[in-house]
């Protein structure tokens, strides 16, 4: 097993899975069932969301620790400013080395349950910018952050949020993940951008096959990922019935990875729900493009 993200990037295409930590015993049952369906598959790595707030810390850091130690595969840790000064970002940090985990991918983070703005704690971070300089400073990790295709949502300039991009590059970031984005255009301008730029990391693609309507709805409010017409007719044609809707969410990120591959994007990164069949459909159609992959 290759430890650290930067050891993977060498290799022509890349594919990694996201999972969130359950809040229940059946969706644990259901994550571990997940990893290991889809780590019999050889992606590149999984990554862990954490809670707004740390709400999930100790979830999280349980389902690090069994992809790292139990599933032995390389795992990225994701990790916010939220309510974290840099004693406490240093505890973490040593925490992640402990269960051997070596990447993470360093977030401003969401504003906890209830809370609208986000607030910088006392001796801690305002902006991923500054997490990602510290981890660099304190740390061997290999460190991912954040790109939004579409601009973040807190800020209407969008080429104000790529200058802060490129002030997390610069703060050292390994790779960049991109926000979940259905319109190919977005991907390849933010690739262009980069290029322009002599930003000479990866783009990791987010593509979120969709499963169904309702789900899609909250998806896109949190994100402010806009759905393109053609998604939004099929959303509409589909929404009823759920095994349509699926069909037709997976022939969708089918296309959308293979129109990425052709335009020169070959980093993807899935997010999976903590479910595996959907994933693993949409990657059983495009295996001659990734022959890494295995299929069960
Ligand atoms: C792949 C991915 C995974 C995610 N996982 C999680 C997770 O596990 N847990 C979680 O809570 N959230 C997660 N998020 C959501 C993320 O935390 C939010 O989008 C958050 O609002 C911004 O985080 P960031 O790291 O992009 O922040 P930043 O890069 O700090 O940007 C935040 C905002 O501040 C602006 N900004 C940045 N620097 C400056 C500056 N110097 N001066 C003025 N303005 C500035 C930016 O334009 C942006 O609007 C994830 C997002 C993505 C794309």
């Amino acid at each position: 097993m290759k430890k650290h993200i930067y050891d993977l990037f060498s290799y022509d295409t890349h594919v990694s899975f996201e999972f969130f930590p359950p809040k229940t015993n059946q969706g644990r049952k259901q994550i571990y069932q997940s990893i290991a369906k889809l780590k019999s598959m050889n992606p590149d790595f999984f990554s862990v969301t954490y809670g707004a707030g740390g709400s999930t810390a100790e979830t999280s850091l349980e389902i690090a620790s069994a992809l790292t130690n139990l599933a032995q595969v390389t795992c990225v840790a994701h990790i916010t400013c939220v309510g974290m000064n840099q004693d406490q970002v240093k505890e973490l940090l040593k925490g992640l080395e402990f269960h051997g985990i070596a990447n993470v991918l360093a977030l401003r983070g969401d504003p906890p349950k209830g809370e609208t703005d986000f607030v910088k704690p006392e001796n801690g971070f305002q902006y991923a910018s500054e997490l990602v300089r510290f981890i660099r400073q304190n740390s061997d990790m290999g460190i991912l952050i954040a790109g939004y295709p579409e601009g973040h949502k807190e800020n209407p300039d969008r080429d104000d949020d790529f200058k802060h991009l490129l002030e997390k590059i610069d703060a050292g970031a390994n790779g960049i993940i991109t926000q979940l984005c259905f319109d190919n255009a977005y991907l390849f301008e933010l690739k262009d951008k980069l290029v322009n730029a002599g930003a000479d990391l990866p783009m990791i693609a987010g593509i979120f096959p969709i499963s169904n309507a309702v789900q899609i709805k909250r998806v896109v409010e949190l994100s402010g990922a806009t759905i393109p017409d053609d998604l939004m007719a099929g959303i509409e044609k589909f929404g009823d019935s759920p095994e349509d809707m699926e069909k037709f969410g997976t022939e969708y990120a089918v296309n959308q990875v293979k129109e990425l591959l052709k335009g020169g994007i070959t980093h993807f990164h899935f997010y999976t729900m903590n479910r595996h069949q959907q994933t693993r459909n949409v990657l059983y159609q495009l295996k001659r493009y990734f022959p890494r992959l295995n299929f069960w």
